[in-house]
């Protein structure tokens, strides 16, 4: 029985639930009217408290998924576009993984880590080949890492992933400082996601894979993972353990992807039930070719023209909830992605256990192929000749702004008065300690037009104030 306020995987993410959307979308999917009235109640509205979105339930987004009018895909282009700039403006915030170790025990049929794979090398790093890579990571500009590890017990145990955080927070390097690592491990236990709390992490991150049950079970055949329901609660245990952001996200090309979307935002339903708050960001990956994996074996896989349809509607679905594009999208893809509701984006990411300390990026330890492959400066130039503003902000979760506290930040529309700045601030600093001459230039320019964008002229002038002494070498202002 479907049930969003349960704490069992099988009810909040109700397969009946699921297959009986999927009929009414198709059902709906050209019923004209109904569109409108959808697409007419996710718009944004101005009230006296700010600008506000309902958002929609998995049913109605799922009917404007199933439609193909190329007319209402342009209003849903629109649309997105539109809330895209009501709540996250033209920033868009940079982080990396880095890949910890890819030791693990699980059979996932995609991920060439599986236990089966005996050719690929198994690599664990050190905590002084952490520092190496953690010096590499800041020597490019990245204040905001992603960390990611294999599930291992033995190799990866919770002790050696909280002694790498400590060690990757511990690290200044010239100006450089990682002020946010967010996590991505495997499902575990209330316990353990305590003590990734009191470790200072940002988002806690797991990828449902797929939300289809019996493909799950299939695609995860043996290790840990296999246990579906332990997997799809480990959110609630996650914010039981104190995480209030947590990171949802699908990996398209395992299932049916209107499946996959239904259940993605039912999961999303059911966070903002039973804890109040949704989650704080969504990722879209897509399977890549790797060591022992070719994706052209799985048969979902899903063109460009879905996928930017799928970003669009997540973000006209959860307008509070954070939009991830990894490097595992080619710079053309997420050029089209970007505009149409994405806040955040990895840039010179290597996927594998070291890679960083490389001068070659190595390829035997990688987890997936990378596609877009330019360099963090490259990245950040082609944002701002495309019109964003590159964030290296880490600001939130240090304020205490995380779960609830950051959404209504996002509702009442005070995120231009926070988040801009410290956008401009985190980018100056960036400009001045790793651009070359020619991008500096280019973000100074950014940076005076964009000043008057910030609405209260108080913390326009405070923003000013700060921007200066960044240029007297002082580190690390924040709203
Ligand atoms: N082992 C952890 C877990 O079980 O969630 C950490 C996750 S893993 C390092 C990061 C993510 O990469 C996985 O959740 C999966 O969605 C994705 N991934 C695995 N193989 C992939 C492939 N061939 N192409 C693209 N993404 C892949």
């Amino acid at each position: 029985m479907y049930n969003p306020k349960s704490l069992c995987a099988d009810e909040f993410i109700s397969h009946e639930e699921i297959l009986d959307t999927l009929e009414y979308a198709e059902k709906n999917k050209n019923n004209r009217e109904l569109i409108q009235e959808i697409l007419e109640k996710a718009k944004p509205r101005k009230t006296a408290e700010g600008t506000v979105c309902a958002g929609l339930n998995h049913r109605e987004a799922s009917v404007l998924l199933a439609c193909e009018d190329p007319e209402v895909l342009k209003q849903m282009y629109d649309l997105a576009e539109e809330i895209k700039l009501a709540y996250y403006g033209n920033r868009i915030v940079m982080f990396a993984p880095l890949y910890l170790s890819n030791y693990c025990i699980n059979g996932c049929v995609y991920c060439p880590y599986h236990a089966k794979n005996k050719h690929i090398p198994r690599k664990k790093l050190t905590q002084e080949e952490v520092r190496r890579e953690v010096i590499a990571l800041q020597d490019m500009g990245h204040k905001r890492l992603a960390i990611e590890a294999g599930e291992d017990p033995k190799n990866n145990p919770i002790e050696y992933i909280l002694e790498c955080i400590k060690t990757i927070y511990s690290i200044k390097h010239k100006n450089g400082a990682i002020r946010r690592v967010n996590v991505n491990i495997a499902a575990t236990t209330v316990e353990e996601y305590r003590m990734l709390k009191e470790a200072g992490i940002g988002t806690y991150i797991l990828f449902q894979e797929t939300y289809h049950k019996e493909s799950y079970l299939q695609l995860h055949p043996t290790g840990p993972k296999h246990d579906y329901n332990y997997h799809t609660e480990a959110m609630d245990r996650a914010m039981e353990g104190g995480i209030d952001d947590v990171g949802l996200g699908v990996l398209f090309g395992l299932e049916l992807y209107k499946y996959e979307f239904a259940g993605l935002l039912m999961h999303a339903e059911h966070l903002e039930a039973v804890h109040g708050v949704g989650p704080h960001t969504i990722s879209v990956p897509r399977i890549k070719r790797a060591d022992d994996i070719d994706p052209t074996v799985f048969d979902n896989g899903i063109s460009d023209d879905i996928f930017a349809k799928i970003c669009a509607l997540i973000r006209i679905a959860v307008p509070y909830t954070g939009m991830i594009i990894s490097t595992r999208e080619s710079q053309e893809v997420r050029e089209k992605v970007i505009r149409l509701g994405v806040s955040q984006i990895s840039g010179a990411s290597r996927t594998s256990v070291g890679g960083y300390c490389e001068e070659e990026r190595p390829t035997d330890t990688e987890q997936f192929d990378v596609s877009d492959q330019r360099t963090l400066e490259e990245v950040v130039r082609w944002l701002m000749d495309s019109g964003y503003i590159p964030s290296f902000c880490t600001a939130c979760y240090r304020e205490g702004r995380t779960g609830d506290r950051f959404m209504s930040l996002c509702k009442n529309g005070q995120i231009q008065n926070c988040c801009h700045p410290n956008a401009l601030m985190t980018l100056k600093e960036y400009l001045m300690d790793y651009a070359g001459p020619e991008t500096r230039a280019v973000g100074e320019a950014l940076i005076q037009a964009e000043l008057n964008n910030i609405p209260k002229e108080r913390v326009r002038e405070i923003a000013k104030d700060h921007l200066q002494k960044i240029e007297q070498g002082i580190r690390d202002f924040r709203f």
